[in-house]
């Protein structure tokens, strides 16, 4: 068997920058200020620079990002939350910290993004906020969130975990709500050594609050007029981030030549009937976190499996919809009730994905997945009607969409 093709590689991104880095790191040593140091500030700087928010509010996690704004518009008991259920369960597990409802909205099957029309229909009296997730690395369609926030006096929180970078109708997610939430674990496009996060903020005076929310809600020191939390951005985190951040729209960009070299070569191959090919909608842009695809015919898993056996790393974000999990039972989804969201969880599979990843493993995903697909095809049932047509392809200079 040749050499393993990982579903990502970390240290190809990091050993080059590695005698930066580690001189970043000795700085904050020397210096001594391991919470929210100049490095915490430098990056919040340039993050929001980056971004083009007027504010960033650096923090633990992404999952704190996602809280955070929450805290800071007192979302609690009684108010519900639209997002979608096919997400990372952070995204839901921030509303229901806060004894607020998550309202579980299905997808648009061509993007894996929130289905506005779903959302329309599920606004209530109670409905405070909605978090548009901006999933695999694709904007959502934020001109229509906002269309639909400003209609119903919600605010909105950006799910941009996995979406440093990309934009809609040109702005970068983040600075297009009211919030943008922002990850830096590891397997994200900007990713430190450890957990981290970041709030990006419209707003100076939210902007601050979100800072006291972060240091326990104290301002000035142990006064506390909010009930907040620990969740800071240390600065080793944040050293790590300055050295990167410059080379993030690279990083996009490589990973999306692997993307378009993927839709480019699985369709030459022809494998269409077997595998739905990620689709990128006009007047948004992706960062291509992830490469996903559909296995249609119940393939899915004996994809994953082929590729297992072969040394290839793949993944299935993610297995089981938010709406049917165990913790949110109370709640009374029932399987059927989101049925592009139940699809994707059976047919998504993730293939690899990363900046450094070389046209020879690229090659051997490709051979082995377009391998799978032509001895798959005799075989397999009759593939469920596509529900998508196929894709264009990556996202180059797409038209944007007319306001609708
Ligand atoms: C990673 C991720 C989060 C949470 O980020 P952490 O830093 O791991 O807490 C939230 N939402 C989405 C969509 C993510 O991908």
């Amino acid at each position: 068997m040749s050499q393993p093709v990982p579903m990502l590689d970390v240290n190809r991104q990091n050993d080059p920058l590695m005698a930066e880095i580690e001189a970043a790191l000795a700085d904050v040593i020397r210096t001594g200020t391991f919470i929210n140091g100049p490095a915490c500030r430098d990056f919040e700087e340039a993050f929001g620079a980056y971004v083009g928010a007027e504010h960033a509010v650096g923090c633990a996690s992404g999952s704190d990002a996602l809280l955070l704004p929450l805290m800071a518009e007192n979302i609690g008991p009684g108010d519900e939350v639209l997002l979608p259920s096919f997400t990372f369960f952070a995204t839901a597990g921030a509303v229901t910290r806060l004894g607020a409802t998550p309202v579980f909205v299905d997808i648009l099957p061509e993007t894996f993004n929130i289905d506005l029309e779903d959302a329309a229909r599920k606004i209530t009296k109670a409905t405070k906020a909605i978090i548009p997730v901006h999933l695999f690395g694709q904007s959502a369609d934020m001109r229509g969130v906002m269309d639909l926030a400003a209609a119903h006096k919600l605010f909105v929180i950006e799910d941009a975990c996995q979406a440093i970078g990309a934009t809609a109708s040109g702005i970068q997610v983040g600075a297009i709500g009211e919030y943008g939430a922002f990850s830096f674990y590891p397997t994200k496009n900007l990713g430190g050594f450890g957990d981290g996060g970041i709030v990006t903020c419209r707003d100076a005076e939210k902007a601050e609050v979100l800072r006291r929310l972060r240091n326990h809600g104290q301002h000035p020191r142990y006064y506390h007029h909010l009930v907040g939390l620990n969740s800071r951005l240390d600065s080793m985190q944040a050293a790590v981030l300055n050295v990167k951040l410059p080379y993030v729209t690279d990083w996009a960009e490589a990973r999306g030549e692997h993307a378009a070299r993927y839709t480019e070569e699985f369709s030459d191959r022809g494998v269409h009937g077997s595998l739905t090919l990620p689709h990128v909608t006009h007047g948004v842009s992706s960062v291509w976190n992830q490469y996903t695809v559909r296995v249609l015919g119940g393939q899915r898993d004996a994809l994953q499996q082929a590729l297992t056996a072969v040394g290839i790393g793949s993944a299935i974000y993610y297995p089981v919809p938010l709406h049917l999990q165990a913790c949110f039972a109370n709640l009374g989804y029932k399987r059927g009730d989101l049925v592009h969201t139940e699809r994707a969880a059976e047919e998504v599979l993730s293939l690899p994905m990363f900046p450094e990843m070389t046209c020879e493993e690229q090659d051997r995903v490709i051979d082995a997945v377009s391998e799978f697909c032509r001895s798959g095809q005799t075989k397999a049932t009759p593939a469920t009607m596509p529900l998508i047509a196929p894709t264009t392809g990556a996202n180059v200079d797409l038209p944007t969409r007319k306001a609708s």
